[in-house]
């Protein structure tokens, strides 16, 4: 293999070696309990309240209080909604919506089962969520609201902050799992008004491993791990410090980044998605042009399969996806392609390209090199598409 062109950052990304940097330290000699009463462990506990700071900030908390570290994003999402669910114990009603990740996805269907009631707000052809559905669906009985800032398979962001103006108004909490917007487009808790918000380390070149679980003081939950005193109570068990030090750090730099993603990254990604999408017609954008994060695109290929055009491409050292990294795997056609109406064939055709502040240019360019010869070979054998009338084949029923 010639090189790696990395392209598959919404499933994970690179450690940052500024953040490998800081945490070493905390793997080598710097390995004290931060609960312990001694100096040693005593002055890792003061690095942690460092980090949880530096959190606090990049999503603008007015207090570090409000941070709770996790170990990863499907901890902090089920924390949220499990905690909400344990304090408003009458209540039995759930609302997010059909194009969540699994981590929000798979409690609510488990929530199902034990009775909850569980409104699934559709969205549209673009992904757009229908926010007058998700309106309408809260009543007295209603605990807890949980809706994805950007989704990890199209980018399409939803209206969190109108969401939010709304069920402020209302008094219901509102959890945001911001986990693919975080570090691509600024986050602010106190202009979405949420009362919750999940991130996750890994997927902003911090390790995997480490989340973090915004929790709004005043909040009404419960915990859902008991154990020691660590976190306040509200997530006890020993810090994953290392971790810990590295979402902090990751933060930093995240905020120092963040300016290069509406610039540089959305410039990339937009080069390579006009590249093949004037390139192939057979190809479409799936999710909306312009509210979307700006290191994603999601592009359906007619006739052809996506899992194969992915082959070739890791064949020529290209790693992308054909959804998110915990659907694939599996035969089924996205959830979320799914539910936007992408008809089965083309979702079974998708690709997604997802970039970070280290994709470079001649990356991009070679990917658009490569796909003419994927994409032509797989239609060469596809029983669907005639190449020498470079149409598709009439249907014989
Ligand atoms: N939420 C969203 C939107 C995600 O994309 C992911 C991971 O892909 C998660 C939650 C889960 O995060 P983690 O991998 O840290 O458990």
């Amino acid at each position: 293999m010639e090189r790696t062109v990395y392209l598959d950052n919404n499933a994970t990304t690179m450690i940052a070696p500024e953040v490998l940097d800081a945490m070493m330290p905390f793997l080598r000699e710097r390995y004290g309990n931060p609960s312990s009463m001694h100096g040693f462990g005593g002055s890792v506990a003061r690095d942690i309240e460092r980090a949880r700071a530096n959190v606090a900030r990049f999503i603008g908390a007015d207090n570090d209080y409000e941070i709770v570290f996790t170990a990863t994003g499907t901890e902090s999402d089920n924390m949220a909604i499990q905690g909400a669910l344990a304090y408003y114990k009458d209540k039995r009603h759930v609302i997010t919506t059909r194009v969540e990740h699994p981590a929000v996805l798979s409690l609510c269907k488990k929530l199902e089962k034990d009775g909850y009631r569980i409104t699934y707000v559709p969205v549209d052809r673009g992904g757009n969520l229908d926010i007058d559905i998700l309106k309408e669906s809260v009543d007295d009985d209603t605990a807890v609201v949980s809706v994805m800032y950007a989704n990890n398979e199209t980018g399409v962001i939803f209206p969190v902050e109108e969401i939010g103006l709304y069920l402020k108004e209302r008094g219901v909490p509102f959890h945001v799992d911001s986990v693919q917007a975080a570090g691509k487009i600024p986050i602010n808790v106190n202009k979405i008004q949420c009362d919750m918000l999940t991130i996750s380390g890994h997927k902003f070149h911090a390790p995997k491993g480490i989340g973090a679980l915004y929790v709004r003081r005043g909040t009404r939950m419960r915990p859902v791990l008991y154990g020691g005193h660590q976190e306040k109570g509200r997530r006890p068990g020993t810090e994953n410090v290392p971790g810990i030090i590295g979402i902090g750090k990751a933060a930093e730099l995240a905020m120092a980044h963040l300016q290069e993603y509406p610039t540089t990254v959305k410039k990339m990604r937009d080069r390579l998605e006009q590249g093949i999408l004037k390139n192939f017609k057979n190809s479409h954008l799936n999710g909306d042009h312009d509210r979307r994060v700006p290191n994603t695109t999601n592009v359906g290929f007619e006739y052809i399969e996506g899992e194969a055009i992915l082959l070739y491409l890791d064949e020529k050292g290209i790693a992308a996806s054909s959804g998110s990294a915990c659907s694939s795997g599996s035969l089924e056609p996205s959830h979320v392609l799914r539910a936007m109406g992408v008809p089965f064939t083309s979702a079974h055709g998708s690709i997604r390209f997802s970039l970070s502040r280290y994709t470079k240019p001649d990356e991009i360019d070679h990917v658009l090199a490569v796909m003419p010869g994927v994409v032509n070979r797989l239609l060469d054998i596809s029983p669907y598409w005639d190449s020498v009338k470079q149409e598709p084949k009439p249907i014989n029923v």
